[in-house]
């Protein structure tokens, strides 16, 4: 008997990269394989085994509220405001959901219509073209050496929004205040969304200041913020984000989360509203560790004459290939089989990215960082 067909799309729908060359790294590590692991996503904490014996029992265990835990919205409006410079009303403006895959990918189905364009600079995250394309969407890359200026040649009659990701997963850039600014003028003179991904928005160098998009659009007019706990508080298993918008926006986006999710996880989010400021102040110090460390293995890469794309925020390096001969899939590779470690190639993040790798230092301790470093940079010099 013939099994009934999946849907077209999925068979032109690529895996998360990263993810699936993770997925390689732990079946090799479960064959008892030691790897030097620079390809995840993320930084490990010390966060302590949370208690939910303080949390209210008879609410912890069942649905809650749509929009989010009213003290979590709480909390988020008053740290969005304070630390990121975008005031919010946490009735109406904001949010939680499960975890910013699912923020942005709500975000793309509230506003794209069938064949409306959504312009993605490169590097990006694997996911937006995806999540445009399962949208019914067109994505329409630009090449990393471009800038902002560049971004309005792409503009079409079908362009409906841009997605930014600030800091920038692969590369650690900061959109600077400026760029900030022509960013929402082309979206004023267009009348196009800015999707703004502000996932990493703590990983920024001591004494820097992270600046919201939204906060050059206080009235929500075109800016949908995206944000989540995962990277922030070191804790992506517990899949909690959120997203913040304008309330007519809210509005319609409450009834994709009612229909698909419900709401985010009720035990995790008491947790967090209670725990909120205690969270941060161990992860907090945590982050300025892994950002510094960054910029030392920046500065490791650079010594060895291996330069990255510009960027000095996030817990990656995006290292530029150089002279070898190798192109980024080739390289990882190679890096994998002859050296036992592990990055991400740059065609992940995007055609033009192809000369790239992607280096996270947010897992492994110092000495195994260099020899990882050393290893992408040994290679590079072999295969020049
Ligand atoms: N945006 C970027 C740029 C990311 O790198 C990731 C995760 N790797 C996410 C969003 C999604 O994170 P989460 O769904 O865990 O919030």
């Amino acid at each position: 008997m013939p099994i009934p067909r999946h849907a077209s799309l999925l068979d032109s729908l690529a895996e998360a990269s990263s993810i699936s060359h993770n997925n390689r790294v732990y079946e090799m590590q479960g064959d008892g394989a030691d790897i030097v692991t620079l390809s995840l996503g993320e930084a490990f904490f010390d966060i302590p085994v949370p208690s939910f014996d303080d949390l209210p029992q008879a609410k912890i265990h069942h649905y809650s509220h749509s929009r989010g835990l009213p003290l979590l919205r709480e909390k988020l409006a008053k740290y969005y405001e304070l630390d990121c410079g975008l005031p919010l009303d946490p009735e109406t403006e904001i949010i939680v959901t499960a975890g910013s895959k699912a923020a942005i990918f709500m975000a793309l189905s509230a506003i794209l219509d069938p064949g409306d364009e959504v312009i993605i600079p490169e590097p990006l995250w694997v996911s937006y073209p995806e999540q445009v394309r399962l949208c019914r969407g067109v994505p329409v890359m630009t090449p990393w050496q471009d800038s902002v200026d560049d971004f309005a040649s792409y503009v079409t009659p079908r362009t409906k929004a841009i997605i930014v990701n600030n800091p920038q997963n692969p590369s650690g850039r900061r959109l600077g205040v400026d760029e900030l600014r022509r960013l929402h003028e082309l979206a004023e003179q267009h009348g196009l969304f800015i999707i703004a991904d502000e996932a990493y928005h703590e990983f920024v160098p001591e004494g820097a200041e992270f600046l919201s998009v939204g906060s050059f659009d206080p009235h929500k007019h075109h800016t949908i913020v995206c944000n989540s706990m995962s990277k922030n508080y070191g804790i992506s298993g517990w899949r909690v984000g959120y997203m913040v918008a304008h309330q007519l926006l809210i509005d319609q986006i409450i009834k994709l989360q009612q229909h698909i999710i419900t709401c985010a996880p009720t035990i995790l989010c008491h947790y967090l509203a209670e725990h909120f400021e205690t969270i941060l102040e161990q992860t907090r110090p945590q982050i300025a560790r892994v950002v510094s460390m960054r910029n030392r293995m920046a500065g490791e890469l650079a010594s060895r004459g291996v330069a990255c794309m510009p960027g000095d925020a996030t817990f990656y390096l995006f290292a530029s290939l150089g002279k070898s001969r190798l192109d980024a899939e080739h390289f990882t590779e190679e890096l994998l089989r002859r050296h036992a470690v592990s990055v991400v190639p740059g065609t992940g993040y995007g055609a033009s990215c192809d000369r790239f790798v992607r280096i996270s230092v947010g897992t492994e301790p110092e000495q195994r960082l260099l020899r990882g470093i050393s290893a992408v940079a040994g290679l590079i010099e072999e295969t020049s």
